[in-house]
C-alpha cells in the first residue's frame, strides 16, 4: 500500500505579529518560487489573531491554514470560546487538538480532546490529535500504554484518513531540543500505526502519523526517512523561513522515495 502524503504542521504557538508573519510567509512563498514545491502537504497554525489573515495571504501558496484549539460546543453562552463553525467560517483547514501545553495549561483530557476532534468533522476540518508521555511515564516504561489510553479515548469514531491526523509528540521533547530517538520514534509509530489499523482496516493506514518534538533542520531527515512516520509538526523551526524550508525539502526527499518504492512495486 502507497504511503499517506507527507505533511509537514508548523504550530506557532503563542509567537509572532502581523508584520511579522506577513514576512515569514513572503519569504516561504519565495522559496517555493525559487526552489520548488515538494510534493507534500502544507500547514501552519498561527494564533488565532492571524489565522484569517494568514488563510487570505496564503490562499495562492499551497500553505494551508489550521487553528490551535477549538471548543467542543457550537455556540451561545460561552465567552471567550470559538466554536469548529467559526474556525470553518475563518477558512480554517484544520486545528491541532489536545496539545501537550493545552493538556498541561487548561487540564484538558482525552475525553474532551475527543469532542473537540468530533467538533471539527461535524465541519468538515481535519483535526490533528496530539498525544504523547510525559519523562515520567517514559521512565517508568509506560510509554505505550500511556499512547495506547490516549489514542483509543481521543481518537473519535467521526474519524477517517481524511480528516485525521495523529501527532506523536513525546511531552519532554517539545520546546526542549531534546528529540526521540528513530529507534523511540519508530515503537510507538508502529503502535499507533497497528492499533489504527486493528480499528479502521486498511483506511488506518492512510492515517497521517506526525512526530513532534525539536524537529530541526538537522535532525528532520532523519526522523522523517523512519518508519510510520509521515511528517512533522514543527513548533520552534516553523518560525522562521531558514529553519522551516528545509524540514520541507527533507519531507520532499521522502516523497521522492516513496515514489521510486510505488513504481518498483
Ligand atoms: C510543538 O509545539 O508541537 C512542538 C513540537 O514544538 P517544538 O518543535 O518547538 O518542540
Amino acid at each position: 500500500m502507497a504511503a499517506p502524503t507527507g505533511l509537514i504542521a508548523g504550530n506557532w504557538k503563542m509567537n509572532l505579529f502581523h508584520a511579522e508573519a506577513l514576512q515569514l510567509g513572503t519569504d516561504l512563498a519565495e522559496r517555493m518560487d525559487l526552489w520548488g514545491r515538494p510534493p507534500v502537504d502544507y500547514l501552519i497554525c498561527p494564533p488565532l489573531t492571524l489565522c484569517g489573515q494568514m488563510a487570505a495571504f496564503l490562499a495562492p501558496t499551497p500553505f494551508k491554514v489550521g487553528a490551535q484549539d477549538v471548543s467542543p460546543l457550537k455556540n451561545g453562552p460561552h465567552t471567550g470560546d470559538v466554536s469548529a463553525e467559526h474556525l470553518a467560517d475563518l477558512g480554517m483547514a484544520a486545528c491541532i487538538v489536545g496539545h501537550s501545553e493545552r493538556r498541561r495549561d487548561h487540564k484538558e483530557d482525552d475525553a474532551l480532546v475527543r469532542a473537540k476532534a468530533e467538533a471539527l468533522h461535524r465541519v468538515n476540518l481535519t483535526s490533528i490529535i496530539c498525544i504523547g508521555e510525559t519523562e515520567a511515564e517514559r521512565d517508568a516504561g509506560k510509554t505505550i500504554e500511556v499512547v495506547t489510553r490516549q489514542l483509543q479515548v481521543s481518537v473519535p469514531e467521526t474519524s477517517h484518513s481524511a480528516n485525521t491526523v495523529v501527532a506523536y509528540e513525546p511531552v519532554w521533547a517539545i520546546g526542549t531540543g531534546r528529540t526521540a530517538t528513530v529507534e523511540q520514534i519508530e515503537e510507538v509509530h508502529n503502535h499507533i500505526r497497528q492499533m489504527l489499523y486493528d480499528r479502521m482496516d486498511f483506511d488506518g493506514y492512510a492515517i497521517r502519523i506526525l512526530y513532534g518534538g525539536s524537529v530541526t533542520a538537522a535532525n528532520a531527515r532523519d526522523i522523517l526517512f523512519a518508519k510510520n512516520v509521515n511528517g512533522a509538526l514543527v513548533g520552534g523551526a516553523s518560525l522562521k523561513a531558514e529553519t522551516f524550508w528545509p524540514i520541507i525539502e527533507a519531507a520532499g526527499a521522502v516523497a521522492a522515495r516513496n515514489l521510486r518504492e510505488a513504481q518498483q512495486a
